[in-house]
């Protein structure tokens, strides 16, 4: 499905990214492994994918920083030779009720959040443009959509992605530039381990599906929306969230 295409998926050393790279991996694309914490993870995630007969190396860079991600780009050009994919993965939580939220705890989530998805999508344009073809897909989420408390930092930037999204389609349509977003409910990470039994059981509740959903659930509509087998969908958000938000 994917075969011979070039892809950086970012925040790829764990979790939803790192499913994301190796689905992408196993369709045939070679993968460029971004991350900003642990470097052994993302070298785990890199012989990983190695193992299924594609090309794959890390690369380390904070996705709100656009001189880092513009390195990062260049880089992974000159690996690769070309780059036709980019899902903006890379995200944070800083939960707080708004009357406790710190405006540091705010920046950091929009900046990490929203403003890394419009540098690592500006970075790659000229070249996607160049080339007439490309295909982006943003990580946004289904509170993006719902809004949720004690996340108005997050909920604000992802509900930005989505905006983002919409007019990054329109803007980049005539050229060949596909983007899309896919809005991930509540999903088995790291991110949602730190639950609580109790906020457990209050999430399962809300799910008509009755169960979250797996890093892997998300990632097969990743690899759906970076294939040719999403060529007339642009602009779009699908949620992935066990029928949570209809
Ligand atoms: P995670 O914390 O396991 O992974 C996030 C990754 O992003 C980590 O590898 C982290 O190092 C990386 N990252 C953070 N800041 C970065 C930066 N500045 N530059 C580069 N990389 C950075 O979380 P996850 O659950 O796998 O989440 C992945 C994406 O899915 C996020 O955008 C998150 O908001 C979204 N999401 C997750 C859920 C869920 O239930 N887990 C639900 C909806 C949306």
């Amino acid at each position: 499905m994917l075969q011979g295409k070039n892809a950086i998926v970012t925040g790829a050393s764990r979790g939803i990214g790192r499913a994301i790279a190796l689905e992408l991996a196993k369709q045939g694309a070679n993968v460029a492994v971004n991350y900003a914490g642990s470097e052994t993870k993302a070298q785990a995630v890199v012989e990983e994918i190695e193992q299924l007969g594609v090309k794959a190396f890390k690369v380390q860079a904070d996705v709100a920083n656009e001189s880092s991600v513009k390195d990062m780009v260049k880089q992974v050009i000159n690996e690769f030779g070309s780059l036709d994919i980019l899902v903006n993965n890379a995200g944070i939580t800083r939960d707080n009720l708004l009357m406790r939220m710190k405006e540091e705890e705010f920046d950091q989530v929009i900046n990490t959040n929203l403003k890394g998805v419009f540098v690592c999508t500006k970075a790659v344009t000229r070249h996607m443009m160049k080339q007439r073809n490309g295909k982006i897909v943003n990580v946004a989420s289904i509170v993006g959509v719902s809004g949720n408390p004690g996340q108005a930092n997050y909920v604000a930037a992802k509900a930005g992605v989505i905006g983002l999204t919409k007019s990054t389609a329109k803007e980049l349509a005539t050229r060949n530039i596909y983007v899309n977003a896919v809005a991930p409910g509540f999903i088995s990470t790291d991110m949602t381990d730190e639950l609580t039994d109790e906020q457990r059981e209050g999430m399962l509740s809300m799910i008509p599906l009755e169960k979250l959903g797996d890093p892997e659930d998300v990632a097969k509509v990743v690899r759906f929306l970076a294939s040719d087998d999403s060529n007339y969908i642009t602009g779009q958000t699908i949620h992935v969230d066990g029928g949570m938000v209809m």
